[in-house]
């Protein structure tokens, strides 16, 4: 007798990520109505946190979000193919030397950060005609944006509509997360300083905790990222974001073991006890983090199972030993991450942030797209 073979993606994958995009679009929607009248951007750079840039855009755009934010020139190049015109996609880093001609083709606004960026858009702009852009300001974290004293030399150059139209004024918070740290207030205040010498332009200086911190951080815009996609913007308070990734891996093979049984490479694990362990097929090269080492869990019918010794490559043990020999078996699945065990909880457990868990989250996942229905056309 013949098996019928299994070429369903979803019934032979060996691990699904599951990927609520209505969710995303929840997330974005009550962002912005918490800033209204201020308006909401929508960060989509590393694809996305890791989630698929095109779908996760598409979906936003069709809710009526029209600015989108990416940090290179190919994930705008992707973007822009995958958004309708009148979408606006602005590149955090900007142009690299001699790229800027690719962005004026591919109708991207670049960010500039520096002189040299801004010498060049201008220089682009003077042969091609008025071109757009957004100007990033650094008030205090010493990473991209143009320094004070870069800001006060070039300011007899930002005038409206030169060469360079200029579309927004930003700037970013080292420590939105941490509401009472001083930097913020100080980086607010430099930012409120600057933004007269732009006349009326848009300015924007929150991200997803930076919108927590209050009204007076949210000036024209804000420009959420990790927050559409789960991750807590008040860590420490209850958080107010929908779980957005769902992930379950397969269990490969069951075993029972006798105390003083080692697990997994380094034998750093030596059972103290009988018990039954479950392999499923998900390790470091997919994201599920090799710092998960003896720290991280899954859940097999709502109960906890604790991962034992070291994440290999592409496998990870679980101690399955209290679960029902019914649901812990060959071919059935072991939830890595969900609603009870989210990416901040895996963050914590492998000593990380919940943005790294997303960015990190691998390739060979079979992916499902949930409540994708908003075509990107329909913007
Ligand atoms: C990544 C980034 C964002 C989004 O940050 P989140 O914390 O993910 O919301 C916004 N602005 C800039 C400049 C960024 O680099």
């Amino acid at each position: 007798m013949h098996r019928r073979m299994a070429s369903d993606p979803a019934e032979r994958a060996s691990a699904v990520l599951e990927i609520d995009v209505a969710g995303v679009v929840a997330n974005w929607r009550f962002l912005a109505q918490r800033v209204a009248p201020a308006g909401c951007a929508a960060v989509v750079k590393a694809d996305g946190y890791g989630l698929g840039a095109p779908v996760v855009a598409g979906a936003l755009a069709a809710a009526g979000c029209r600015r989108f934010f990416v940090a290179t020139l190919d994930e705008g190049l992707i973007l822009r193919r995958a958004l309708p015109g009148l979408c606006e996609v602005a590149v955090l880093n900007g142009p690299v030397p001699g790229s800027a001609g690719e962005f004026a083709e591919a109708r991207l606004v670049p960010v500039l950060n520096d002189p040299g960026q801004i010498a060049e858009w201008r220089r682009l702009a003077a042969r091609r005609g008025r071109l757009p852009a957004m100007l990033h300001l650094d008030t205090g974290m010493a990473r991209l944006g143009l320094t004070a004293r870069e800001f006060e030399r070039l300011t007899g150059e930002f005038g409206r509509c030169g060469a360079i139209c200029w579309r927004a004024l930003l700037s970013h918070l080292a420590c939105a997360d941490q509401p009472d740290h001083p930097l913020n207030r100080d980086q607010r205040a430099r930012f409120v300083l600057s933004r007269p010498r732009l006349g009326g332009l848009a300015a924007s200086l929150a991200a997803s905790s930076g919108i927590f911190l209050g009204p007076d951080y949210h000036f024209d815009f804000v420009r959420p990222g990790a927050a559409l996609y789960g991750v807590n913007p008040q860590p420490g308070r209850p958080n107010p974001m929908r779980q957005i990734v769902r992930l379950s891996a397969r269990i490969l093979q069951i075993r029972e073991v006798d105390a003083a049984q080692p697990v997994g490479y380094g034998a750093t694990h030596v059972m103290a006890a009988a018990g039954r362990l479950a392999t499923v097929a998900a390790g470091y090269a997919d994201g599920w983090l090799r710092s998960l080492s003896h720290r991280g869990s899954g859940r097999v019918g709502g109960l906890r199972v604790p991962l034992l010794g070291r994440v290999s490559m592409d496998l990870a043990v679980f101690d399955v030993s209290a679960v029902d020999p019914a649901l812990a078996r060959p071919g059935a699945f072991i939830e890595l991450l969900g609603d009870d065990y989210g990416v901040d909880a895996a963050a914590a457990d492998g000593g990380t942030i919940g943005y790294e868990i997303l960015t990190a989250l691998g390739r060979r996942y079979h992916r499902v797209y949930r409540g994708a229905s908003g075509s990107p056309t329909a913007c």
